[in-house]
């Protein structure tokens, strides 16, 4: 299909899996996040899957794999896609009194704070 690749995934999630991605995307690396993360309970951690951890008020850490696009070999059918790093993503510690929680998004790779709240 025209704009349309078909990548193969190797290791992490996606292992074996042939996902077709619009070709402007397929960039030297993609990062496919997991459909489980972390939530805060009581006296212990949840392990919760679901569409989005943006919904759960209690979230505060969750994964993503990194694959790197191979080169490209003769009369491969697909991109083919390899497992590089496995990669912690981190809530953004900023509290929000307004809203009386802390800030829903991912803090940037190696920071407390996302985009939005980080301390120049
Ligand atoms: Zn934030």
């Amino acid at each position: 299909m025209r704009g349309i690749s078909n990548c193969k995934f190797i290791g992490g999630s996606q292992d074996g899996k042939i996902l077709e991605i619009i070709s402007l995307h397929c960039r030297k690396r993609l990062c496919i996040e997991s459909s489980t993360w972390f939530s805060k309970a009581k006296d212990a951690v949840k392990i919760v899957k679901g569409h989005s951890k943006y919904k759960d008020p209690d979230w505060f850490q969750s994964l993503c794999y990194v694959y790197e696009k191979q080169p490209k070999k003769k009369n491969d059918k697909f991109i083919v896609y390899q497992l590089i790093e496995t990669r912690n993503i981190h809530r953004c510690e900023k509290y929000l009194e307004n809203k009386q929680r802390m800030c829903l998004h991912e803090a940037q790779p190696g920071k407390k704070y996302c985009s939005t709240h980080k301390v120049s």
